[in-house]
């Protein structure tokens, strides 16, 4: 007899409810990279020099609030242990879910991924009717989610990995076990960035970093 799957109706095709969209701005440029390479770093400078910037990262805390729908589908499957006493989302507990079980890590995405599909469309189109014809936004999971074929450039942000790994620890208060576990669920920063068309080498100081998004800039401009 088969075993009961643990996690029901999950795993659909990766990125299989993202489309383009005609009334998006022509040109969209996903900005991925490992965790802590420096992604909204590179996205707040190219905000500075008046991109309009789409943070998902911030979309997927957003869609996660109390009340919101993505929030009662993770309760659904994971149960209340997952909300602390005020009714938010425990991001601890919900780590400790993800790096100690894969199926589980695929099932939470699968569940929030649509919705910030859902949050970046409609700024994409408002964008677009604003008159924007270039907006970035910045995908942490770009590659691992499929969504590579939404954007027309993709530009990466790699640092060393010790140097995540530290940030990770110090500004996340998190284990250095527990930060190496959370880089390895995600797919190599060298394969993201041979997969991208613009790579950022973030191995030096902030002023460095700032030379090469202002190449970067430049060229976008011009794309
Ligand atoms: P996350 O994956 O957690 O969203 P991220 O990839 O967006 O992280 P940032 O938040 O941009 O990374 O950078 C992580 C930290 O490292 C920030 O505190 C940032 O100020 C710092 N940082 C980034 N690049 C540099 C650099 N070149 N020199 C010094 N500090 C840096």
């Amino acid at each position: 007899m088969a075993s009961t799957p643990l996690y029901p109706n999950i795993l659909s095709k990766k990125g299989n409810f993202c489309k383009r969209s005609f009334n998006w701005p022509a040109k969209i440029i996903g900005l991925t990279g490992g965790i802590a390479s420096g992604k909204s770093t590179v996205g707040r400078i190219l905000s500075e020099q008046d991109f309009p910037v789409i943070d998902t990262d911030r979309l997927a805390k957003e869609v996660v609030e109390p009340g919101k729908q993505a929030l009662e589908e993770l309760v659904k499957v994971f149960g209340k242990e997952i909300l602390r006493d005020n009714g938010t989302l425990d991001r601890h507990q919900m780590l400790n879910v993800i790096l100690t079980d894969a199926d589980a890590r695929q099932l939470v995405e699968n569940i929030i991924h649509p919705h910030v599909f859902k949050r970046m469309d409609q700024i994409l189109q408002q964008l677009a009717a604003s008159g924007n014809n270039i907006v970035i936004v910045e995908v942490p999971l770009l590659f691992e989610a499929g969504w590579q074929d939404l954007f027309d450039y993709i530009v990466s942000v790699v640092a060393p990995e010790p140097i995540c790994i530290k940030r990770l620890t110090e500004r996340k208060k998190m284990s250095i076990d527990m930060a190496s576990r959370w880089m390895a669920t995600q797919i190599p920063q060298e394969v993201k960035a041979k997969r991208s068309d613009y790579v950022i080498h973030n191995n030096a100081g902030l002023d460095e970093l700032q030379i090469q998004v202002d190449r970067l800039s430049e060229v976008l401009k011009h794309l």
